[in-house]
């Protein structure tokens, strides 16, 4: 390529949002000499374009060598504190020795101690080591190795392995190994006395819990919605209290959303007394559950917070092998428990595959997922009629974006929209549906954000910032993945020019 890119969109006042664009775009790490624009308006201009010259020394190649984006790196570091850390160590100076095989990244790095500190990536499954005190997941050496390697491909150069880094690998090849001979052999017998006691201990614990939110409903239902905007956080935190207490930790989930409702818009006792039905309609189907088909049976039991356990899974979980792409990652604090969804798609069987991780407190969570990997693997989804959860038995990463991302099953407005009703009728408390929605335009009218298909069907978006977003689509039709709650889409990720581009910084109002 020559050096001169085009790229499209963007506000001439705010070059932040084009400099990460332009990251994306051509990689890390190269000086910008000259930055060029022409200020136009979004409104009446659809694709305003900004030149950037890029360095003669530019070389296309740089991008496909680099193994993740800084954006990825930053996703799955612990906190902000560790990623600025590990920015400081990812410059050459920093250490002893760097270097890169097929399967791994390793590199050795002076620390307080007196030996240094061996780093080791296992680029197959994205697993690390580092033999650092830090408790951080991954820790700022970590961070640093794979920042040095996004920043600077040349300083993590090609090489024979040395043999600690042959050692761990076959450590780790062994470990999978076992783990799999694990799952296949039949599980060891339980106490089945104590199991059982277990078991009506938690039903007892779930049905009084179950029968005080059923009265503390019906009061709501008797005295009318009227004035539920102005009770105290307390009013609601108390009720989801109570549901935690009694085990019943999903519904506990679900009513700190609804609690969020009463005087957000202007549409809020109808949307509010809508919700508060399907969680009386729940309460009921799972208080009669007994009357109904097994695959909704226990898709009920995990809506009010049953977890379903390793046996059970091996049991009677679906496995799907595919090629995984991890299409969008998104975030729910609930109370001190941080939530990742994790929305993988399989490109032969169109299959979403949703993978939650849960964090306590400032911990990280314990796999990182990368966003726009793509990679063959095994995938075991949960019992229930949504088979929408899942998790990996394996998977490697060892495909690209580029040459999968395009062979992925988007659907149009319209068509989206059918499957979603479809869905809705078998499981009516279904609040969040992955949307991977193609040759949709991103657009900004009235002060609303809506993506429209080009026979003008169109979505709301969430959020009230998607400038990034506008920028990158430049008003041409884009595939866009995102998740949708029946009123509106909050956009995860979006694949234009030939790219991979996730996370908008936005945040969800309605
Ligand atoms: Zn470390």
């Amino acid at each position: 390529m020559g050096n001169l890119a085009r790229i499209n969109g963007g506000e001439c006042a705010d070059h932040h949002v084009l400099w990460s664009n332009f990251d994306l775009r051509f990689g890390v790490g190269h000086t910008v000499t000259d930055i060029t624009c022409f200020q136009t308006c979004f409104s009446c201009v659809s694709t305003p374009q900004i030149t950037i010259l890029i360095p003669d020394d530019f070389d296309d190649d740089d991008f496909y060598l680099m193994n993740w984006t800084l954006d990825q790196i930053q996703s799955f570091s612990p906190d902000a504190a560790s990623f600025a850390a590990g920015q400081k160590l990812g410059k050459a100076g920093q250490w002893l020795t760097t270097g890169e095989s097929e399967n791994a990244l390793w590199g050795e790095c002076q620390g307080s101690g007196k030996n240094p500190y061996q780093i080791r990536v296992d680029k197959r499954e994205f697993a690390y080591r580092c033999t650092c005190p830090s408790r951080k997941l991954p820790c700022k050496h970590v961070l640093g190795l794979l920042i040095l390697a996004a920043n600077d491909p040349k300083a993590v150069p090609q090489k024979d392995q040395p043999d600690w880094i042959t050692e761990w690998l076959g450590g780790r090849d062994e470990r999978t190994q076992k783990k799999q001979e694990k799952a296949a052999t039949p599980p060891k017998p339980v106490d089945e006395k104590a199991q059982a006691k277990r078991m009506e201990q938690r039903q007892n614990r779930v049905a009084a819990g179950l029968e005080q939110f059923t009265l503390w409903l019906n009061d709501i239902a008797r005295t009318g919605i009227a004035g539920l905007e102005r009770k105290p956080l307390s009013f609601w935190e108390d009720q989801t209290k109570r549901l935690v207490d009694a085990q019943a930790s999903a519904l506990a989930t679900r009513l700190q959303v609804v609690a969020e409702i009463p005087g957000s818009n202007a549409d809020w006792p109808e949307q509010l007394l809508g919700e508060l039905g399907q969680l009386a309609l729940l309460v009921e189907a799972y208080q009669n559950s007994e009357t109904l088909p097994g695959d909704l049976q226990n898709e009920i039991r995990q809506l009010i917070g049953w977890t379903v356990d390793q046996n059970e899974l091996a049991a009677s979980g679906e496995t799907v092998t595919d090629c995984w792409g991890l299409l969008g990652q998104s975030y729910q604090q609930s109370g001190k428990v941080q939530t990742q969804r994790n929305w993988y798609y399989g490109v032969e069987t169109g299959r979403p595959l949703l993978l939650l991780q849960f964090a306590a407190g400032n911990q990280g969570f314990a796999e990182p997922h990368l966003p726009g990997s793509f990679g063959d693997g095994d995938a075991v989804f949960w019992p229930g009629t949504g088979k929408l959860r899942g998790k990996f038995l394996k998977r490697e990463i060892n495909q690209n974006a580029e040459t999968m991302f395009p062979m992925l099953a988007a659907h149009t407005i319209p068509v989206f929209l059918d499957s979603v009703a479809d869905q809705l009728a078998v499981q009516p408390w279904l609040d969040i549906v992955p949307a991977l929605l193609k040759d949709v335009i991103v657009c900004h009218i009235d002060g609303t954000w809506k993506i429209s298909d080009s026979e003008g069907k169109s979505l709301p978006l969430a959020g009230n910032d998607h400038w990034l977003l506008h920028a990158i689509g430049g008003g041409h039709p884009v595939t866009l993945f995102g998740e949708w709650n029946s009123r509106t889409l909050m956009p995860l990720s979006v694949w234009a020019n030939d790219r991979f581009y996730h996370q908008f910084p936005f945040s969800r109002t309605s």
